[in-house]
Parts: C-alpha cells; structure tokens; sequence
C-alpha cells in the first residue's frame, strides 16, 4: 500500500519555499514524485531535473498541464504563477525525500555494490528472499544517484525486503548513495579494475567501495567475499562493524564447486540458477543474506527463478545445437576472465570466443586486453574472433598466439564471416564493452542464421 502525505510536510522535509501552494494537498509518497512528465499522473507532483540532454525545468508546463498538482524546481527557475516549492538543489531535494522515505520503512534494506557482479548478486539475492517475502529491487541497472532515490520511492507498505544496487563512478560516491539508503545489509562483490581509469589504483578502488562500509549504520551486517584479499583487508579498516564472509577459500558461507551447474554449502547441495564460478560466488553471497535473514536454504534445493535483465549471461541456441552465451552488455577485465573460464567448462565441440575492446582502463588498457588474449590461449579455445575498434582489441589476438585468430573493422563483416564459419556443436561467448556493440552481432546471428 502506498502512503499519503502533505504538500506542506514535503515543504518541512525539504526546508523548501512554497510558492501559490495548496499545503494541505496530498500527494502519495514515492511513486507520487515523479521526474518524467510522460509518466505523469494527475494528482502527482513533477521533480525539475538538470541533466546533460534535457532540464525538467522546461517540461513544467507540461507537467502541470497534465495534472500535476506542484512542481519542485530550483531557484533559477522563474515562476509564472504555478505551484511550486523551490530548492537551492533538485536532485538534492529528490535524494531528500527518498531518504526521508526510507527512514519512515523498518523493512531489512540491502545494499549492494563491487566492480562487477552487481546487477546479479542483487538479482540473485532478490530471487532467494523471494522465497519469504514480498521483495523490492533496483529495476534494471538503475543504480546511480537518480536511481537509487527513484528505488527507494517505489518502496511501499507491502514490501518485506529493498535490494539496492549503487555503482561507483568516483570517489564520495557510494558514500553518498549509502547516505540515501542506509542499508541495514551491506554487500560488497569484489574489487576489480573496472573504472580504473578514474580511480587510478586498485586500492583507490577498493576504498571507494568500501565506503558503503564506512556510512552504513554501526549496527548493520557488512557481508564480504572472502575471495578478494584487498578487498578483506580494506573493510577491515574502515569497518569494525559484524561481518559475515563468503567464498570458496573460506568464510562463514563456505563453497565447494561441483561443477558449472551446482555447488555444495554447509552439507547442502544446491543448483546454481547461473552457471560458472563467478556467478556460483555471487549466489553464496545471496545465500549469506538469507542465512542474515534467517530464511531457510532448504528451498532453494528446488532451483531459483531468474530473470537476468539482457546481455548477462543469456544463453541462445541456434540450429544444429549451436549455443551462444550472450555476455554483450559490458565487459570489465575479471567479467572477461570469468566469461571465458565458464565458455571454457561448458560442455560442446568447438569453444570460440567473439571479443572486442574493453573499455575505461586508462593506461592499464593494454596490459589487460593482453591479459584477456592469454586466457585464450591459456584455456586453449579452438577460435577467437575479434571486432577491432582501436588498437587495444588487436592486442587481444596478438597475445592470443597460437590459437586461430581472425579480426573483423566491421560488425557486417564479423556478421558474414560467422555464417560460414560456425559449426554444428560450436559453443560461442560473445562479449565486449557495451560500446561496442556486439549484441547487434547477437541479434542479427539469431534470425539470420
Ligand atoms: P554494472 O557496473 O554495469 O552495473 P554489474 O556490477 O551490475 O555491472 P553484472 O551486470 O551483474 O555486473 O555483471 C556484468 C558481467 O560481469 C556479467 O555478464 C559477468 O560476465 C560478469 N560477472 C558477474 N559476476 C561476476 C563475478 N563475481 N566475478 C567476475 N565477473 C562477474
Ligand atoms: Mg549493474
């Protein structure tokens, strides 16, 4: 159930100044904020953001035309006579009102974030509270500063559990996104080398992520993947906090790997709902909230339901029993070397990896596309085709010597030249950063082939 409020309470929350208000108007908390006015309903009130395309200042005609009953705008906005309660900052306001939101829910609010694994670990960990309550999660990849706060106003009486993605794009970052939601559960991934570029070190990395640490409540549980030593040694640091671990060299949730499907945990056998090892840690971390939330494993040992959003380990069969592991919608270096070990452990004939670039590693790029093309060679693929944009995805075929290499400039040309030569049986892992564009190399294989 959603829950009403004043317009004059939003006044109070936000310390803002009501212009031609009705303050005793009700507005419904959450989804009665809204920032698009093509989702607007009548009786809702328009949040004016500033962003990089467009600036909701210019839709609050729009919006009140619409049936917004106010607008909540910024001092540079120049008021002809609609209600509105002015703030020195929008996005500030709207971070405000999520929070103020969150504080009034007591429900167990999950953070969660690392530097890759995210979107799957919350996936996941949704899926096994599922199994005893009514769960709210981040929608998709809505993880960022706008995302987060949007999350957290969908969140209404009914829900049991708030699973929350953030990502990090810089330093303050988390902290700023663990300030908004205050999780009583935080979960960190891992620490890897996906936006080195801004960060410049690992370390740097691994204290940016830890910063969800360092905000969260003092009685919250911090839950941590015993795999990643830097990142073991960083909490440690900055969170004296409980800590539960998780991983396959140790910690409280302690895993055995059987095999790409299943894995073993305190006795218990339990089907993987994504295949490999990265994806086998990323569910013992779900399995560590549970154990948090007291919530019996014993019903996973039936399976778990995912719904993974596209391009993240999708698996597509074509004719003659050929399968495609659609790994399309980004690729970090350790999301590279797991996607290849788990192409590698699949049952099939021919292993082929289709790559191109990685992207946002500065002046890593190199060193770590190099490291990809030896992981090729290292799992000893029967094939690696490579999209070049720029020089650093040739670097992958270079140090990939030994095994047969092709190089496409073009996504036709890589199109035409997989027709002829996949194979019945071929398993093919496709993955690459977004940017590149692979998945329209996906799409056009599925009907064309
Ligand atoms: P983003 O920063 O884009 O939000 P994310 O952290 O949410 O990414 P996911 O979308 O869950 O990450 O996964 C992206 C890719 O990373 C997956 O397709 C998979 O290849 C890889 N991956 C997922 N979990 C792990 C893991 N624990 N270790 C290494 N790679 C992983
Ligand atoms: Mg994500």
């Amino acid at each position: 159930m959603s829950v009403s409020t004043t317009l004059s309470q939003l006044v109070d929350v936000l310390g803002a100044q009501p212009v031609n208000l009705s303050a005793s108007a009700l507005v419904q908390v959450g989804t009665g904020i809204q920032t698009d006015t093509r989702m607007l309903q009548p009786g809702e009130v328009f949040l004016a953001l500033r962003g990089e395309k467009f600036d909701g200042h210019d839709f609050v005609e729009t919006a009140i035309a619409k049936g917004a009953i106010a607008a909540i705008v910024d001092f540079d906005y120049e008021n002809p006579g609609f209600p509105v309660l002015q703030v020195p900052h929008t996005l500030k306001a709207y971070q405000q009102i999520a929070r103020w939101w969150r504080d009034r829910l007591t429900i167990p609010v999950i953070g969660v974030t690392g530097s890759v694994g995210k979107t799957t670990t919350k996936e996941l960990i949704a899926a096994v509270l599922g199994t005893k309550g009514q769960v709210h999660k981040t929608y998709g990849n809505f993880n960022n500063e706008i995302g987060v706060p949007k999350t957290l106003l969908e969140l209404n009486t009914n829900h049991d559990y708030a699973v929350i993605e953030m990502a990090m794009r810089g330093r303050g970052q988390i902290a700023e996104l663990t300030e908004i939601a205050r999780p009583t559960i935080g979960v960190i991934t891992n620490v890897g080398t996906a936006h080195i570029e801004l960060l410049g070190s690992e370390q740097a990395i691994a204290e940016a992520k830890c910063e969800l640490l360092a905000e969260m409540p003092s009685d919250s549980i911090a839950i941590l993947n015993h795999d990643n030593p830097l990142l073991m040694a960083t909490a440690a640091r900055v969170w004296s906090g409980k800590v539960i671990t998780y991983g396959f060299s140790g910690g409280d949730i302690h895993g055995h790997l059987i095999d790409n499907d299943n894995v073993e945990v305190a006795g218990m056998h339990l089907p993987l709902p994504l295949p490999g090892r990265h994806n086998a840690t990323n569910f013992l971390a779900a399995l560590a909230v549970a154990k948090v939330l007291e919530i019996d494993w014993s019903s996973l040992q039936a399976g778990v339901m995912l719904n993974m959003p596209t391009g993240r380990c999708q698996r597509f069969t074509l004719p003659n029993d050929v399968l495609i592991l659609d790994e399309t919608y980004n690729a970090a270096p350790e999301a590279m070397l797991a996607a290849l070990q788990l192409l590698a452990d699949t049952p099939g004939k021919r292993k082929i990896a289709v790559l191109g670039a990685m992207k946002e590693l500065g002046e890593r790029s190199q060193q770590l596309h190099q490291r990809v093309g030896e992981m090729v060679k290292n799992l000893n693929l029967d094939g690696l085709l490579v999209l070049v944009d720029g020089q650093d995805a040739e670097a992958i075929a270079r140090s990939a010597n030994g095994i047969p290499s092709e190089c496409f400039a073009t996504h036709a040309d890589l199109v035409e030249r997989l027709k002829t030569f996949v194979q019945a049986g071929d398993r093919l892992l496709f993955k690459a950063a977004h940017s590149v564009g692979l998945d329209r190399v996906v799409n056009q294989l599925r009907t064309e082939f």
